[in-house]
C-alpha cells in the first residue's frame, strides 16, 4: 500500500488536520513483477541457444582439421539451436500480438471439414515420423463462428504437445463434436502424463514440467499461454485431465454464442 498526505490548514492558515490516500498498489506490483519474470525468462531462453550456437562455430572455426562427422555434428547442433530461437521469436511475436489484438479476432462462419484439412496434413506428417497411432472422430457436418487461423493455431499446439509428449507406439486422439450450446474439441494421449501439482501451472508462459525434455523436443514454454489467450478472446475454456503415466486429455469448449 502506498500512502501519501496532505495537512489542511485553514484561511488564516490553522493547521486543522491531514488527508491521507491509500493506493493499493498490490496489483500494480504484481504486473511489474510479472513483467520482469518475463523479461528474465525470454532472456535465458535466448541465451541458451545462442551460447551453443557461439561456442560450436568457434570450435569449427578453430579447428581446421577437425572430422569432418565432428564437423557435420557440430553444424547439426548448430541448425537445431537456430531452429529453437526462430520458433521462440515466431511463439513471443504470436503472444504479443494476440494479448494486443485480443479484441480483433477475424471471426467468420468455420465449417469444421474444410477448416481441419490443412491442420491434419500437417499432424499426419508429425504422426507418421514418430510411429505414432492417431485416431479421429469429426462431426463433419459441424459449423461454428471463430477465427479459423487462430483456432487451427489451438488445435495445432495441442496436438503437437500430444506428439511430443506420447512415446513411440502410443496413441493420440482428436475428436470434434457439438453440444447444443457448444463446440468441443478434445485432443487426448497415452503419453507421459502432467503431475496434479502443474495442471494450472502449464497455461503459464515458459512453465513445463521438465525443462530439459521440452527444449529436446523443440518445445518454447509458449505454446499453451497461446492456446489460452486465443480461448479467452473465443470465451471458451479449456480444461485438462491427466494421469501420470497413462496420459492426458485437453477439452476445449467453444460457446456457439458468444
Ligand atoms: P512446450 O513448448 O514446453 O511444449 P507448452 O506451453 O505447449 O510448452 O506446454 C507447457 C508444458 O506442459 C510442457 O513443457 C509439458 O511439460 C506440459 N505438457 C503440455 N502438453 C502435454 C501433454 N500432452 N502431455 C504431457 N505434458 C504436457
Amino acid at each position: 500500500i502506498e500512502v501519501v498526505g496532505a495537512p489542511v490548514i485553514n484561511d488564516l492558515k490553522d493547521l486543522k488536520g491531514a488527508v491521507l490516500v491509500f493506493h493499493d498498489i498490490s496489483d500494480l506490483k504484481r504486473v511489474e513483477e510479472m513483467r520482469k519474470d518475463f523479461v528474465a525468462n525470454v532472456s535465458h531462453e535466448l541465451k541458451t541457444p545462442i551460447t551453443s550456437i557461439r561456442g560450436f562455430s568457434e570450435t569449427l572455426l578453430e579447428d581446421e582439421n577437425a572430422d569432418v562427422e565432428i564437423q557435420r555434428q557440430f553444424l547439426t547442433i548448430i541448425l537445431k539451436e537456430s531452429t529453437r530461437l526462430q520458433s521462440l521469436v515466431h511463439d513471443l511475436l504470436e503472444l504479443s500480438k494476440i494479448e494486443k489484438a485480443e479484441m480483433q479476432l477475424s471471426t467468420k462462419l468455420i465449417e469444421v471439414n474444410d477448416w481441419l484439412q490443412s491442420s491434419l496434413t500437417l499432424i499426419e506428417e508429425q504422426v507418421s515420423k514418430k510411429s505414432l497411432h492417431f485416431y479421429k472422430a469429426i462431426d463433419p457436418d459441424i459449423s461454428f463462428y471463430g477465427d479459423p487461423d487462430r483456432l487451427q493455431q489451438v488445435v495445432l499446439n495441442l496436438m503437437y504437445n500430444a506428439i511430443n509428449y506420447t512415446p513411440e507406439e502410443g496413441s493420440i486422439y482428436l475428436r470434434i463434436y457439438e453440444t447444443e450450446d457448444n463446440i468441443i474439441i478434445e485432443v487426448e494421449d497415452t503419453g507421459m502424463g502432467i503431475p496434479e501439482e502443474a495442471k494450472q501451472r502449464i497455461f503459464e508462459r515458459f512453465y513445463r514440467v521438465d525443462r530439459a525434455r521440452s527444449r529436446n523436443t523443440g518445445g518454447t514454454g509458449l505454446g499453451l499461454a497461446i492456446v489460452k489467450h486465443i480461448l479467452e478472446a473465443h470465451q471458451a475454456s479449456i480444461n485438462v485431465t491427466s494421469e501420470v503415466g497413462n496420459g492426458s486429455c485437453f477439452t476445449v469448449k467453444i460457446p456457439k454464442k458468444w
